[in-house]
């Protein structure tokens, strides 16, 4: 009980600091990333790597944006450059299961359509969320695991999808951060690396969202987190919002996280900051982490209740953010 007043005090306190972003006109196009919640990093260098990284992955969204692109291509472009960079726990720096190697998921939603794709626990593939987003197009599937998921890959020949050995995604950093955890040492905050995901509204109207993991470090071989899970950690629909999670995945299943903003913006007529807001302060079912997210209005939310989160975010009417940390 004492954890949970703990952590409901200090979320109020970061989320009074953290969704102040949305503007007052509907902009034409919006978008927000999120690098991952619990980072709280001290060490500068790293910090403004990762600043750099997001900053970069964010001129590209609005770039595509700002072209007319969909915001389907914008969230898998910019959730592609943070899938490429070791800095963040996507793709190359994804963190290890605890037989050391990589089981990394991923899932994009198309809000116009409500057409999704997910690929959970793939060992070969660069880009998961390319690949995501070719289970939504290509197979009348929508989550495909496993050896089937890395089957697919192979056999799709496709120039988004280039299929890696799995020492790409071995990177010393994570070999370290698994050593440690098994020792029972506790990791530093600087270790805390997330998730990825990226929320986009286009000037088409159309809502779009995506998520991309490697999951928990130390995680079972063959377990699936909230990140390709439509509805737990991702969910977008032009009527409503786009949503995108990070944080306990468990936490986020349980609680079908980012359809419950939906929803509540659906039933309920809230407004998202206050959605976003009601799931991670509730007490009866705490959800640990943090929720990006963009309603049919072009408003952005950006909120969590761990010590930190990566974030970054821009609008057509000027809105630029980009911050690690608190
Ligand atoms: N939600 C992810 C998972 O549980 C982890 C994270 O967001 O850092 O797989």
């Amino acid at each position: 009980m004492k954890l949970i007043q703990c952590l409901l005090v200090f979320t109020l306190s970061i989320c009074t600091t953290a969704h102040g972003v949305a503007s007052e006109s509907i902009p034409d196009f919006a978008i927000v990333i999120h690098g991952g919640a619990g980072s709280a990093s001290t060490d500068s260098e790293l910090i403004s790597a990762r600043e750099q990284a997001l900053s970069a992955a964010l001129d590209k969204g609005v770039e595509i944006l700002k072209q007319g692109g969909s915001s389907l291509d914008a969230v898998e472009q910019v959730i592609r450059l943070l899938e490429d960079s070791p800095l963040f726990n996507a793709g190359r720096g994804g963190v290890l299961t605890a037989k050391g190697h990589n089981e990394l998921d991923a899932s994009i939603m198309d809000g116009k359509t409500r057409s999704c794709g997910a690929v959970g626990g793939v060992t070969i593939v660069k880009n998961p969320i390319s690949l995501a987003r070719l289970v939504m197009t290509e197979t009348r599937h929508v989550l495909l695991v496993d050896h089937g998921a890395d089957q697919f890959a192979k056999t799709l020949k496709h120039p988004k999808i280039e299929i890696v050995d799995p020492s790409y995604f071995k990177i010393p950093a994570q070999v370290k951060r698994l050593e440690r955890v098994r020792e029972k040492e506790r990791l530093s905050d600087a270790e805390k690396m997330g998730t990825v995901g990226c929320v986009a509204l286009d000037v088409h109207g159309n809502i779009s969202a995506g998520t991309s993991t490697g999951g928990l470090v130390n995680k079972k071989h063959g377990r699936i987190g909230d990140s390709p899970i439509v509805g737990a950690g991702t969910y977008a629909d032009n009527k409503t919002c786009g949503v995108s999670c990070t944080g306990v995945g468990e936490d986020f299943i349980r609680n079908s996280v980012a359809y419950d903003v939906s929803a509540r913006i659906n039933y309920m007529k809230q407004k998202i900051d206050k959605a976003v807001s009601e799931i991670l302060n509730r007490e009866d079912h705490p959800v640990r982490g943090g929720i990006i997210g963009i309603d049919h209005r072009g408003n952005i939310t950006i909120q969590f209740n761990t010590v930190g989160m990566s974030r970054a975010a821009a609008d057509s009417s000027g809105l630029r953010l980009v911050k690690i940390g608190k």
